[in-house]
């Protein structure tokens, strides 16, 4: 019987995952909110969870430190995908990816004008890929957080953050001017462990494909 290892970050994804992997029969014995733990046991003495940073979940797959995984679009496009491979859109921890400006900001001409933006974001590859998409010339500024500042200070004209409600935009005076994807949680598998541990992951990856085909 060999172990077989999920990693996920907390928060919104850990509380979206919980009802699939129920479906796989899977229910986890700590809360990652409360408990300190990093390695979660589950009821299946073969199944274990580690909680990492979102970030850092594609990493943990890539190198085998977890069989599988849950990440976000975003995070997924910014690490590069190596040695993963995505069996399936999970379709939770749904947002879109955007442009936004202070609502003082004429983006419209901006662009028209050619002009050159300055852009804050934590996610630059997407940010990098989509404005040369558009034949923008851009200056990336990475931030880690709190991108929503960056306008206001006068550190840049735009920035490139996921929204949800909006609530956030609209709390800083920003405003959303283009949407450049739709984001939503993926499953990913390292590619060794899929061929090593077949058959468990199969199992988990044809309960998760059931749960998400039932609406909520
Ligand atoms: P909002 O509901 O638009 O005010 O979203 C608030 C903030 O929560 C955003 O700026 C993001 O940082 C974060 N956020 C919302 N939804 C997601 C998601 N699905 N994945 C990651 N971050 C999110």
């Amino acid at each position: 019987m060999s172990m077989i290892t999920l990693a996920l970050s907390k928060g919104r994804i850990f509380d979206e995952t919980l009802p699939l992997l129920k479906a796989a029969g899977i229910e986890v014995l700590d809360d990652p909110e409360k408990s300190r733990k990093l390695i979660l046991d589950t009821n299946l003495p073969e199944v274990r969870l580690l909680v990492v940073r979102a970030t850092d979940v594609p990493t943990y797959v890539q190198y085998g430190g977890a069989d599988l995984g849950i990440t976000g679009k975003d995070t997924l496009l910014e690490h590069g995908g190596q040695g993963l491979y995505q069996p399936l859109d999970l379709q939770i921890a749904k947002c879109r990816m955007s442009v936004a400006v202070r609502a003082d900001f004429d983006y419209a001409s901006a662009v028209k004008q050619g002009s050159r933006l300055t852009v804050a974001t934590k996610f630059v590859a997407i940010a990098r890929e989509f404005f040369a998409s558009k034949g923008v010339h851009v200056d990336l500024i990475k931030l880690y957080g709190s991108m929503e500042l960056a306008p206001l200070v006068g550190m840049a004209d735009a920035i490139v953050d996921v929204v949800s409600t909006g609530g956030t935009l609209k709390a800083n005076h920003l405003v959303e001017v283009e949407q450049i994807m739709e984001i939503s949680s993926r499953l990913v598998v390292n590619q060794a462990a899929l061929k090593l541990k077949r058959e468990p992951i199969r199992k988990i990856i044809d309960a998760f494909a059931s749960a998400i085909a039932v609406p909520a």
